[in-house]
């Protein structure tokens, strides 16, 4: 029997600023959701000052790998986050927080001067009812959120895709089940047929990295790792800064945004597609050059080279900092004074990095009475005599902005401090429940 015929886009707006929507924090899974995941495909175009969102297409896709209570997320992180609105009661069902990589190109003398778009999708659980999902993005200065985008989806619309080819899936870790653990896919890119023995080996490799730091080493009962394995064409990874050029898997390039070590993709849907092979919550990409490079975007994904024998693991977990739950870079730039990233008088949404604004929000109550703020590292110093407190510089900058601990993954990739310890176990508590 064929279905009626339903229009996909009930309802499409591209908005500007518009008051925040109140929700109620507690969803009942099985109320509202089936059990697998459904995506939603977008380009994310614009310049340096605006931001639109362009509809694609919606894909049903396997099943469920996140929490079945955690389904508003409460930390204020990324510079997008998205809401799923049950139709029939007005009631938001999902939220979560992400960055892209068109936010980072926002940043770039590109984009004053030119328009680009960027394809992008978010995965949430499949509603059981008609909803809607609505984008908001951070304004460029108050940093205060805003509704950008809205649309509805008739769930019975047979325009929604089956997800595409299923590939090869790997355990490489299993610590607990789907609902209670956080859900990690490991992806390869420029690893031909006859590799994956190569690729399954960075991904073991890529595992006990992540055990080795705290609060990671403590953890693993609920981290799950998978490899999904998919050959690309051609060995490598792009440069296009010395006109190499590789087919590869997943699109991965050096020299993105101009910077030559920056490692990343801008085909996000195709590593949506891949990536879609394992039940997940977060993708880290593992690519066939031995060259130092990579980068991590929160919520979106983290990368790494994976023959890079020097420093590949730290680097690997440095990325997973930044894409797990968008921990800030704590180091320096020399001379470096102002940032269109960490606008003065604005606290960063980065749970390792303050102004003083909302210090409170952040690693305040962590501060031991007496401790002079800013706290200043006596020279030549070892790790037992420092103590927690807010040493300048950070976030790239070298000036008014605060960190917890002297040293950190995120800055030196050295262990992770104590102020990022605890930002990422609660984070894992919040996945994990
Ligand atoms: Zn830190």
């Amino acid at each position: 029997m064929l279905a009626t015929a339903t229009l996909l886009s009930c309802n499409t707006s591209q908005k500007l600023a518009t008051k925040l929507q109140t929700y109620d924090e507690k969803v009942n899974y099985e109320e509202f959701f089936t059990d697998n995941t459904m995506r939603f495909d977008f380009h994310h175009s614009g310049d340096s000052q605006q931001e639109f969102y362009y509809f694609d297409k919606v894909i049903r896709e396997g099943v469920w790998a996140g929490s079945r209570v955690s389904l508003i997320n409460p930390f204020d992180y990324g510079e997008q986050h998205f809401r799923i609105i049950d139709k029939s009661t007005g009631k938001v069902i999902y939220k979560n927080n992400y960055c892209t990589l068109f936010n980072e190109w926002q940043t770039t003398p590109e984009a004053s001067v030119t328009s680009r778009s960027f394809p992008e999708g978010v995965i949430f659980p499949e509603p059981i009812k008609d909803f809607g999902i609505e984008f908001y993005a951070r304004n460029k200065q108050t940093k205060e959120w805003e509704k950008r985008y809205t649309q509805d989806v008739c769930i019975n619309d047979y325009n929604i895709a089956p997800q595409k080819t299923q590939h090869e899936c790997i355990d490489i870790h299993i610590g607990g089940d789907i609902a209670h653990s956080l859900d990690i896919v490991l992806l390869p890119d420029g690893f031909t047929a006859d590799e994956k023995e190569k690729f399954l080996e960075s991904c073991r490799m890529w595992s006990d990295a992540l055990f080795s730091y705290a609060p990671f080493t403590q953890n693993t009962h609920r981290i799950n790792i998978r490899a999904v394995w998919a050959a690309s064409n051609e060995k490598g990874i792009s440069e296009p800064g010395i006109d190499k050029w590789v087919d590869n898997l997943l699109g991965t390039r050096f020299y993105t945004l101009n910077s030559e070590r920056y490692q990343m993709t801008e085909e996000f849907q195709t590593v949506r597609d891949i990536a879609a092979s394992a039940p997940y919550e977060s993708i880290f990409i593992l690519t066939n050059t031995d060259k130092y490079g990579g980068g991590g975007i929160y919520n979106f994904y983290g990368l790494g080279s994976a023959g890079d024998t020097g420093r590949t693991g730290e680097v690997y977990v440095h990325e997973f900092g930044h894409s797990l739950m968008g921990l800030g870079d704590e180091y320096i730039e020399i001379g470096n004074t102002v940032s269109a990233l960490y606008p003065a008088g604005k606290e960063p949404w980065e749970a390792n990095l303050t102004r003083f604004v909302e210090f409170e929000d952040k690693w305040e109550d962590m501060i031991a009475e007496g401790t002079p703020m800013p706290t200043i590292a006596p020279e030549d110093s070892t790790e037992k005599e420092w103590a927690i407190g807010a040493y300048e510089g950070g976030g790239y900058l070298e000036k008014g902005i605060y960190r917890g601990w002297p040293e950190c993954m995120m800055k030196a990739l050295t262990d992770f401090c104590p102020v990022c310890q605890r930002a990422i176990s609660k984070y894992l508590d919040y996945i994990c429940k």
